[in-house]
Parts: C-alpha cells; structure tokens; sequence
C-alpha cells in the first residue's frame, strides 16, 4: 500500500425497509425479528484491517431504532471516500438510492456493491449509481480491489468486478475463481462493532452445495463443490464469539452437513469443550443429513452428536411434501424421506423450523390444506414461501421465459423478493388468491385454537408455546405493513 493517506471507508447494509424506501421504516417480519449478524460485512471489514486500512467504519442500520438510517450514518457517509454495501435481492432498491444519495453528495466518492444482486445484476446497480460491482466472492476482491484505486491502477486487472469508466462505458472483468479451501482458512475472524456484540453470533463452516435445486442462488454464488474450512479455524470463530457474551450461535451455512464427517467431528469437539458447550446452536440442515450416505437408514450417530454438542433448532428445507412439486424444483429429496427426516430429528429432541415454499405447479388449494394440517402436526416452527425467481437462478428463466414474473417493476419491486410475497403468476391459483392463502396458512399453523395438543407433543413445547404465543404478532404485522397493502391492492386488480 503507498504511503498516502489513508481512504475513508465505510461498510453498509441497510435494514428490508417498506416499500424499499432507504428513510423508511423497518419491516418487522420474522427476517428482521430473528435479525441475525450479516456474514459479509464483518468479515470484509476484518479483512480490510488486516491490509492495514485504518479508517475503516461498519453501519449496519439492521441495528438502529426502526431499521432507519440515522443522521451520525449519514455524515460518516458523505465523508466517506469508499462507500461499500452489501445487500440482498430484497433490500437492492433501497441500496440503490443510497448509491444515488452518496453520489450526489460526494461526486468524488465511490460507491461500490456486491452480493447475490452484483453478481447477477451488475448492470442494474452500474446504471443505478454505483461505480463498481464485485461479483461472487467478495473475500479476495475487495483487497486487490483497495489496492488498485490507492495506486489509480488500471481496474481492468482486477478479477471478479464489473465498472464505469470515465466516459461511463461498462466493463465486466473476468471472472473470480472460487475461494479455495486454504483460503477460506486464512481469512481472518470477522469483525464486530460494539453494537452487534452481545446478540445472536453466527459462524460460517462452508461454502456451495452439491445439489441443483432450480430456484437456489446458493450454487450460483458459491458453486455446486463444497469448501470447508478446517475445524481448527471454526473452533477459534466459535470461541471468539462465545468471548463476545453471545450465547446463541447458527451456523450461516446452507446446508451444514455437507461434510459430514468433518461436520461429526467439529460437533463431537464442540461437546467436550466446556467453555463452549453450555451455549446453544442451531443449522440449517438438508433433509439428507438426517440419513446415513445413499441408504434410506437414520444416522442416529449424527442425531446423538448433535444433541451432545447442544444444538437445538434445525432449519430443514422440507419445501413440499408433494413429490411431484419437489421434482419440479429438482429437490433432492422425496416427501417419504421428508416425512422421515423431520420425525428424526424431533424423536432426537431436536424442534423443527421448516421452510416450505407453496403455489408449485402441482400445489391446489386441497394440497395446501394438507400440506398446513401436516406442518401443524409435524413441526415447530415454519415459513410458507411463495417461490421467488431469483435473477441468476435457472427458476427466474423459466418464469421469465414463460411470461409469469408480475412483479416486474424492476428493480423497485425487488423489496417483494423475499418470499412473503406472490410475485409470480401461480398455476392453479390467482396471485391474490395464493397470496391470502398464505397468510391464511399461517394463521392456522400459529393459532393455539386447535394447535394446544400439537405444542404439548414439540419435543421442546415451552419454545414451541413461546413461538406460537409470538408469531401471529409478526404474521399481522406484515399483513398491515403498508408495502402489504399496496401490493394486495395491485393483486387485487389482476383479477
Ligand atoms: S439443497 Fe438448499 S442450498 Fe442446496 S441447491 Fe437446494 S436449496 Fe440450494
């Protein structure tokens, strides 16, 4: 790094506001309740430290009273010389106004994005205010990116980012290889700023999955190979963070066990340590996981590892319990092994978050019923997803090509991309119809009319009783929030 001084840097990302609106209010879904760490930030930031960057700041409106963006971000923004935001497909409208908001305040300043919306819509963000776009992994990017602009390099050498030039022409570089494994290992600890201490902790084990689900971002960003970092490395985050007074940890990865030995053995370690097996875990678990490799046989040593190293909650992506909507989206799974799995995990002691997503091609209103009497019967906890065709996903051509993306004023009408929302044209259904089906769903699976002896049977039925007493809270509160109201009302006129 030349001796010069040193650039302001400033790491963001914005709270899912209404309607997509940077100065508007937080949206109080289960997403912003749950609030968990974001895994990007963090660690760019820490990464950033470790090139030697002393001016480096980390926002996180997530954090600030109502999500919104306070006027102390607000002037560390403006003076800031690199604006740097992280975001997901759902808050991309908001960040995009920043993009513009910072640009007219700083024209000197540059704004640079990234995420699943940089890699799969680098122009939308290109055209909408920012300067550059990192695609895929940010984690070797960012730094050979820094160092570029400190020496006004030419940025046609830096892989994996797409830019303006002076004259406004765009240039996408050549593409980023994947982190190796070593590397993965040699990323420093993540960041966290004084705010964030204290609260949920998450911990990232690996990236990719193996499998081909057509809707997934997953294995467009990260690949379909595993990368695992070394239990040594995972141990010292976990460590670091139960430092931190976090007594809650969840794995970020999308799928935990993909590993599954080196998965045993991380949670076998993890339960002889008594400074941090007295904390709680969850995962995200495939439904795969709950058996032994290619057999139909529960791995009961993975189930018993799991409940010694403490963790509690799995959050499974049952998504159907109809085979023909699960060979739809390619899911690796079958309803039969589903069934199977979740009554595993339960029978281990362990509660059930599922994620189902509804409105397939083969779902009608009687295969719903089934389906939320099932769930009610079956599960913890839930969310019902109305499928999201993600840009980049092999789902979002198909919709696209098919003509049946109606939430198409794009990019605003990217804050409705978060699953709560039918913004697809259903088959057996009208959007407005699988919309209040929704809502309707959860309302049956959180009631505790009828549910009293489904909450007695949870293998954990105060947590359950507490999820229940709390949920219809959030249900109704994105039924009034006023991006709700709007969008049921463009619903309404479809039909
Ligand atoms: S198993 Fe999960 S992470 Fe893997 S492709 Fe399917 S949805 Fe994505």
């Amino acid at each position: 790094m030349t001796k010069k001084a040193q650039p302001a840097i400033t790491l963001i990302e914005l709270a899912a506001t209404s309607r997509g609106d940077l100065h508007g209010k937080r949206v109080e879904d289960v997403y912003t309740k749950i609030n968990l760490p974001s895994r990007a930030i963090p660690l760019l930031h820490a990464i950033l430290t470790q090139k030697g960057y002393t001016d480096v700041e980390s926002i996180d409106t997530r954090y600030n009273d109502r999500g919104m963006i306070t006027e102390s971000d607000l002037d560390r923004i403006r003076n800031t010389d690199r604006l740097l935001a992280s975001s997901i497909i759902r808050t991309l409208p908001q960040t995009l106004e920043l993009a513009r908001e910072y640009k007219k305040a700083n024209p000197e300043g540059l704004f640079i994005t990234g995420g699943h919306p940089g890699t799969f819509l680098p122009e939308t963000s290109l055209h909408n205010g920012a300067d550059i776009v990192v695609r895929g992994e940010g984690d070797k990017t960012i730094g050979e990116l820094m160092e570029a602009l400190d020496q006004n390099a030419d940025l046609k050498n830096v892989q994996g980012i797409s830019y303006k030039d002076e004259e406004g022409n765009i240039h996408h570089n050549q593409a980023r290889e994947f982190l190796t494994e070593e590397e993965l290992d040699n990323l420093p600890a993540p960041y966290y700023p004084e705010y964030m201490r204290g609260r949920r902790g998450v911990v990232e084990t690996a990236r990719g999955c193996p499998y081909a689900c057509e809707y997934c971002g997953v294995t467009q960003f990260f690949g379909r190979k595993s990368r695992r970092r070394s239990n040594e490395r995972i141990l010292e985050d976990i460590r670091s963070i139960v430092d931190m007074g976090v007594n809650n940890i969840f794995f970020t990865d999308d799928h935990f066990a993909m590993k599954k030995d080196a998965t045993k053995d991380l949670l076998k370690k993890i339960s002889e340590d008594s400074k941090i097996s007295r904390i709680s875990y969850s995962a995200q678990l495939s439904v795969n996981s709950a058996f032994k490799q290619n057999s139909d046989e529960i791995d009961y040593e993975f189930l018993n590892l799991l409940r010694q190293a403490n963790l509690g909650f799995v959050f499974l992506g049952v998504e159907s319990i109809n085979d023909e909507v699960l060979k739809e989206w390619s899911k690796p799974a079958t309803a039969e092994r589903n069934m199977k799995a979740v009554k595993a995990f339960r029978d281990n002691g362990n509660p059930v978050h599922g994620m189902m997503m509804v409105g397939g091609e083969e779902d009608t209103p009687e295969s719903l019923d089934y389906t939320v009497d099932w769930c009610k019967k079956n599960l913890d906890s839930v969310q019902f997803f109305a499928p999201i065709p993600l840009p980049g996903t092999p789902f979002w051509d198909r919709m696209n090509e098919q003509n049946r993306i109606i939430a198409d004023r794009l990019p605003h009408d990217y804050h409705l991309y978060d699953g709560q929302y039918v913004v697809l044209q259903p088959n057996n259904f009208t959007p407005l119809e699988l919309q209040t089906k929704i809502f309707d769903m959860y309302k049956q699976f959180y009631g505790i009319k009828g549910n009293i002896i489904n909450i007695l049977k949870s293998p954990r039925p105060l947590e359950k009783g507490g999820v229940h007493a709390y949920a219809p809270r959030i249900v109704k509160s994105v039924e009034n929030d006023p991006q709700t109201t709007d969008y049921m009302e463009r619903l309404r006129n479809l039909e």
